[in-house]
């Protein structure tokens, strides 16, 4: 073959061997984008299940329009239902007859403590302004007094009747068994010892369907419970000395308050505790 043909056939074959080359090189480049958005339609189409992730507060927050903060454990003290607030109040002071005072010495000249110590709750069983007309009329007769220090009405609204330095006659003839025994005192050598001299009277209105003798009725407002609790945080008394009429009387006659939920003033009282 001369000279000049063997250099056109190596050209040729020279050009056809790139062709081939860019073209296997093309090729390539093709099915590797395919098969690479392939992998991505999968992907994004069937997500690879995972173990369900704990919540983060940021996105509870979003979902459950929670108060911003860490955990629960950060959570404010309190929430719209359960934070304590000031209620509203009014005196009403009963006649003089009703209460005496914190005595120093028992019917029988021995020491005795005129410290506040132990709340009693009562309810009125007639409406709270009946209660209050009662314990206003004169009482000259020992055994028809009666008082509390203070009552509370259905929309929460705290009456004062009896300031509580001195001893309102709430709970006559009464014993409470505190951790160091039983707790009683005897102030008039005509009446039997009772728990009025160390006592905080507090009395809850009663619902309608409370004004008789049935053994329960519907029970109290939330309005009557917030208002206890703060009666009770502003006193200072511990919730191992709150007690009941019923708890305390042992002439067997007292059921108040009846349908008294503890729960509700306990979870009160832990919500807002100092
Ligand atoms: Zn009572």
């Amino acid at each position: 073959m001369p000279d000049k043909n063997r250099k056109l056939l190596s050209l040729v074959i020279l050009v056809i061997a790139l062709i081939l080359a860019t073209h296997a090189v093309f090729s390539f480049w093709q099915v590797n984008q395919l098969v690479r958005s392939r992998t991505q339609v999968i992907i994004e189409s069937s997500p690879t299940p995972s173990a369900p992730q704990p919540l983060s507060p940021s996105l509870l927050q979003k979902q459950n329009k929670v108060a911003p903060s860490g955990n629960t454990a950060q959570l404010p003290r309190g929430s719209q239902t359960t934070i304590l607030r000031t209620p509203p109040q009014e005196n009403a002071w009963v006649d003089p007859s009703n209460y005496g005072e914190r005595l120093t010495q028992d019917a029988f000249g021995h020491p005795i403590s005129s410290r506040v110590t132990l709340v009693v709750l009562h309810e009125t069983v007639i409406s709270g302004r009946a209660a209050i007309a009662a314990f206003q009329t004169n009482r000259p007769d020992d055994l028809a007094q009666a008082s509390y220090h203070d009552l509370i009405l259905r929309n929460g609204t705290v009456v004062h009747l009896v300031p509580l330095e001195k001893r309102a006659f709430g709970a006559g003839n009464s014993v409470f068994y505190g951790a160091n025994g039983p707790e009683t005192v005897q102030t008039n050598p005509k009446l039997p010892s009772s728990v009025n001299n160390f006592s905080y009277h507090i009395s809850l209105e009663s619902p309608a369907d409370g004004n008789n003798e049935n053994a329960t009725h519907s029970g109290y407002t939330a309005a009557e419970y917030q208002s206890l609790a703060w009666l009770i945080k502003a006193a200072g008394i511990p919730s191992n000395r709150i007690t009941t009429h019923y708890a305390v009387d042992r002439t067997g006659t007292r059921k108040d308050p009846r349908s008294f939920d503890y729960t509700k003033l306990f979870e009160l009282l832990v919500a807002n505790r100092a």
